[in-house]
């Protein structure tokens, strides 16, 4: 299968062409709007997100151990936090993609009463061991009620929805906002210096983990078309653990020492846990505020 005869979920246009074949999946790129995804149609996702995604240095996630490869992140998400209150006072938050929760309980520290879903069941395992409130389930499954959060955060959650249904995710987000209230967005952008220079060799291009990728342009667009006022687009670098960067290098250009360099830090986590911030500009932060 093919989605050269699919309309893009971004402009809507049937401008897909083949750009990459990535780990036997094949990514197709919109020459209309620049959007990036994947054929997931031989793919099954769930599997993806099993048991060993947030602990891993076998399965398909890019974690040896989400706590600890999260926790360089947590003033960057302070920060998001204060930029999200200067523009929405509300305290009710959601957050998309929750994992085991670590975004959330930095929310509640800053005052939220933040809760959040995840696909993954052990994940929200975790998080229930953790004291975080986590739902196993999409957004779909998880029985919130119509316009009963101030604020949705999606942090890095983006590159993980399909094609198909990343409208349908913008569009219940909106539903399930207050009037006024905030989506803030933190995923790659295709159009970043980086992924211009190196192309097809950029390192997020990973499928099956992640299969869609917007620029900063053409998901300022989506946002405007589904109901929505564009405050804010960014550029936001992010700290990494060391064992992160490591095992996102071996599952980049799959080199053994990579990898042996990955076990050993997981092996030795004082060293492997050393926070690391990143200075490669290719993630994008936005914040919008629902119409
Ligand atoms: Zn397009």
């Amino acid at each position: 299968m093919s989605l050269e005869n699919t309309h893009c979920p971004v402009c809507r246009k049937n401008r897909f062409e083949e750009y990459l074949c990535k780990n036997s999946i094949m990514l197709f790129r919109c020459k209309e709007c620049g959007f990036i995804c994947a054929d997931t149609s031989s793919v099954n996702l769930n599997e993806c997100y099993n048991r060993e995604y947030l602990h891993s240095t076998s399965g398909v996630g890019s974690y040896v151990n989400y706590e600890f490869d999260k926790m360089p992140m947590e003033s960057t998400y302070r920060n998001v936090l204060s930029a999200i209150m200067k523009v929405r006072p509300g305290r009710r938050l959601l957050d998309a993609g929750a994992a085991n929760g670590y975004f959330v309980e930095i929310a509640n520290a800053c005052d939220y009463a933040a809760e959040g879903f995840d696909i993954n069941i052990s994940a929200s395992e975790e998080a229930s061991r953790r004291g975080r409130k986590v739902t196993q389930g999409d957004l779909f499954t998880s029985d919130y009620i119509d316009s009963s959060f101030d604020v949705i955060t999606a942090f890095d959650f983006f590159e993980h929805i399909p094609q198909e249904s990343i409208e349908r995710h913008i569009k219940k987000m909106n539903t399930l906002l207050v009037p006024n209230g905030i989506l803030a967005i933190i995923t790659v952008n295709t159009a970043s210096v980086l992924a211009r220079v190196i192309g097809k060799h950029w390192h997020t291009l990973l499928p099956p983990e992640h299969i869609s990728y917007f620029s900063k342009d053409n998901i300022k667009f989506f946002l405007e078309r589904n109901g929505y006022d564009v405050l804010q687009a960014s550029t936001i670098n992010k700290s990494f653990s060391l064992q992160y960067i490591f095992n996102i290098l071996y599952k980049w250009q799959k080199l053994s020492l990579w990898r042996r360099i990955t076990l050993f830090l997981e092996r030795h986590p004082r060293l492997g846990r050393f926070a690391f911030k990143l200075y490669i500009w290719d993630n994008m932060l936005v914040i919008a505020r629902k119409r």
